[in-house]
């Protein structure tokens, strides 16, 4: 089985969600993370609706920025019961607001309870010039991590550029994932990720992830298990393939607590 765990649309429109139904064809299920551009009522319920007529491959994670939403009990049973979200994203770093804000910090607490799963989009391959790159900081999420230990959460990106953060935070919090997003055109820095996460003994804690619409599934698997080969006539540190494979068969959905439904 082949989950994506990070999949995007560029937008609510017939052609881009064709466009993401067709990159997504190659998996078993994938999770689909609201955008933080526009209004997020508006985008959480327009997802709802696309995953919904999907349901028996896709997962929506609205998205929530709680420094500006103030969302209680009834707003996030909204999120879940009524839009049948399965998690929710945050954008710490485009939103520009510490992952630790004592909002943030209220809204951990109620999705705990709630036992919904966070996918902290905070570090990325290209953030915008008006993205706070301090909040991206993986370390900062350590706070979240001790104060609610039963809250699962993904680190998103491998936390990117913070790469030995993330591996820091996963090999010391047991609810806490990164998810193995690489580009796949950029090979030593996917080759001193893996390499890096092999080292730390932490492969059991990465979900597999493509990061669509900047790439998709396909490729991000064919550059992860081929870059080895590239090393094969050095005497570079090389990745057990099967260890590999692994993280990117591994199911994380049910590692997250979602329960896939059948049903539509
Ligand atoms: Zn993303």
């Amino acid at each position: 089985m082949i989950i994506d765990c990070h999949t995007h649309l560029r937008s609510l429109d017939s052609t881009d969600t064709a466009e993401h139904l067709a990159a997504v064809e190659t998996v078993d299920a994938c999770i689909v993370l609201a955008s933080c551009n526009g209004p997020r009522e508006e985008t959480n319920r327009r997802l709802s609706e696309y995953v919904g007529r999907h349901r028996d491959k896709m997962v929506g994670f609205a998205v929530v920025d709680p420094t500006q939403d103030r969302l209680n009990d009834r707003g996030l049973a909204a999120l879940t019961e009524k839009l049948g979200h399965q998690g929710l994203v945050v954008y710490c770093a485009m939103a520009g607001f510490h992952p630790a804000h004592c909002q943030a910090m209220r809204l951990y607490e109620m999705v705990q309870e709630a036992g919904l799963p966070i996918f902290f989009h905070n570090g990325s391959h290209a953030l915008s010039a008006q993205a706070v790159l301090e909040y991206a900081q993986p370390y900062l999420l350590d706070e979240v991590a001790r104060a609610f230990p039963r809250l699962k959460f993904v680190i998103g990106n491998m936390g990117v550029p913070f790469v030995e953060q993330t591996l820091s935070m996963v090999s010391k919090h047991e609810n806490v994932f990164a998810d193995l997003t690489i580009r796949p055109t950029k090979l030593w820095q996917t080759y001193n990720i893996v390499v890096a996460a092999h080292e730390r003994n932490v492969m059991d804690r990465l979900v597999f992830g493509s990061g669509f619409p900047a790439a998709n599934s396909e490729e991000c698997i064919e550059a992860l298990l081929g870059f080895n080969m590239l090393l094969a006539d050095t005497k570079l540190p090389t990745v057990p393939r099967g260890s590999i494979r692994s993280v990117i068969e591994r199911d994380s959905l049910d590692l997250l607590g979602i329960r896939r439904s059948t049903a539509g």
